[in-house]
């Protein structure tokens, strides 16, 4: 007998129904709640954007298969068979439709987790082959790097060597360097692709005396956007066995959302007595130097209006809400908060791998415009943003809705208010993303664009875009 993708998806379906999820799917008192809480709805208020109307095309399906009442009268219960067509529905819900930001199960009085179901589509999306292809490249590339990391480790160490120049330039110390592979250090920082997301951060270690090494891989984990918890676990492997085999004391994840969500909150619960670390993200590293006095700071280096924008996987889902406050307090004299914020913050409409799918451009706009209302609002010329993810997105942002901000990272705030020997030549200026990426979205241009440290030799190295999410 031929399995059919009917048969795929009702099967996962089914291995995936554990408590969790089936309380997902039963309980839901329908009393529209979520919808003020998603961005989707609070840029257009249809019902499609209405959290519980998204889910509730999975509980059609599921009452049909596991409620005799809808079994026998489907019209009662409003109960559907599973088909193709659905299936294809399900994709686009899952992939475009939600960031997997959390805002609306916060928010609802049962607390009930519809991102959960969307995690439960894109799984069966991803099993029936109606996932988003770039998504599939991204997740097998970083796969079958951690197989064999020696046929990439020569042409790493070259870049690393380029990028020493650049750091001893900056620090004005003509002995710093970028460990690599160091077996016993206290730190494992995992960094993304892309000089910008190392360079700031050997510089701030560099200064504190910090003993550290970097990870030969990329901290971005596309697996978990899938909803494949067997491609994620192997990305994630492979930081988990670099960690170990260094012995290092705690893995330290560069400023990224999900790569510190997956790490910090997921893979413990993969590997276990295996997380013989702990796991931290930069800015919580941050947050401990300044409030120890390790770094100085010249907040007045940092002089237009700056905002924070919270990543959903760091903030409201990670936790991590105070930290980059008191690293901003220090490096900025006129910090101001956008409304609402904290675990309440919108999301940008980036999330969760959307950024990284050309298709999906016009549907981040839309879903964007709450975060671009609250920007306009604050009146800040820079965004601060501690997850790549997000600082694309409002880069992309800021050009669709002519906002004219500056957008980055919290370590180059750091960097630029460390006033090294170098900051001049190197960190001259907040790139403004609205001029590199006006009107039509190309993501190599903007990967290009997004570097706050200039970095002749190595801008290069934006080939690969969309690993940087
Ligand atoms: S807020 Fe919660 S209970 Fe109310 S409709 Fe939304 S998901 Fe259902
Ligand atoms: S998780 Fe976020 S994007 Fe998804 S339905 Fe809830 S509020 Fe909307």
């Amino acid at each position: 007998m031929t399995t059919t993708k009917i048969d795929i998806a009702l099967n996962l379906l089914n291995q995936q129904l554990n408590q969790p999820l089936t309380a997902a799917l039963e309980v839901c008192a329908r009393c529209g709640i979520c919808a003020e809480a998603c961005h989707y709805y609070v840029a257009e208020p249809k019902v499609e954007h209405i959290p519980a109307a998204r889910a509730e095309s999975l509980r059609k399906v599921y009452r049909s298969e596991h409620d005799l009442l809808s079994r026998l009268f489907p019209s009662w219960t409003g109960a559907e068979r599973l088909t193709e067509e659905k299936l294809a529905e399900w994709a686009d819900i899952a992939f475009n439709k939600c960031t997997l930001c959390y805002r609306c199960t916060i928010n609802c009085p049962m607390g009930l987790d519809t991102p959960l179901l969307m995690t439960s589509l894109r799984a069966i999306a991803t099993a029936t082959g109606n996932a988003p292809e770039v998504l599939e490249m991204l997740a097998d590339a970083a796969i079958e790097k951690g197989k064999d990391p020696e046929i990439y480790l020569g042409f790493y160490k070259e870049s690393i060597k380029d990028m020493e120049v650049e750091l001893q330039e900056l620090t004005g110390n003509p002995d710093a360097s970028i460990p690599l592979q160091k077996q016993g250090a206290k730190k494992l920082y995992v960094a993304l692709a892309g000089a910008h997301t190392i360079l700031p951060v050997a510089a701030i270690f560099e200064t504190v005396g910090e003993d550290w090494t970097l990870s030969i891989f990329e901290a971005a984990n596309y697996g978990i956007f899938l909803g494949d918890a067997s491609r994620a676990k192997a990305i994630a492997r492979r930081i988990v066995d670099e960690a170990k085999s260094l012995g290092v004391e705690e893995i330290v994840i560069s400023e990224c959302g999900h790569a510190y969500y997956v790490m910090r909150w997921v893979a413990p619960n993969w590997f276990g007595d295996e997380f013989t670390f702990r796991v931290r993200s930069i800015v919580e590293v941050l947050a401990e130097y300044v409030q120890d006095g390790k770094l100085k700071l010249d907040p007045s280096a940092n002089s237009e209006p700056i905002t924070y924008h919270d990543s959903c996987n760091l903030g409201r889902k990670g936790g991590i809400l105070a930290e980059p406050r008191v690293v901003l307090q220090a490096v900025t004299n006129d910090f101001r908060e956008l409304t609402p914020n904290r675990e309440e913050a919108y999301c940008c409409g980036g999330g969760a791998g959307l950024v990284a799918l050309p298709e999906a451009y016009d549907l981040r706009m839309m879903a964007g415009k709450p975060k671009a209302d609250q920007v306009k609002r604050s009146g800040a010329q820079v965004v601060v943003a501690a997850c790549e993810n997000c600082r694309l997105q409002l880069g992309d942002l800021s050009g669709y809705y002519g906002l004219g901000i500056g957008v980055t990272a919290l370590t180059d705030l750091v960097v630029k208010a460390m006033r090294l020997p170098g900051n001049q030549k190197t960190v001259e200026h907040i790139m403004t993303l609205e001029t590199a990426n006006s009107g039509e979205h190309d993501n190599a241009e903007v990967w290009g664009s997004t570097d706050l440290v200039s970095l002749p030799s190595t801008k290069g190295d934006r080939s690969e875009p969309k690993s940087n999410v």
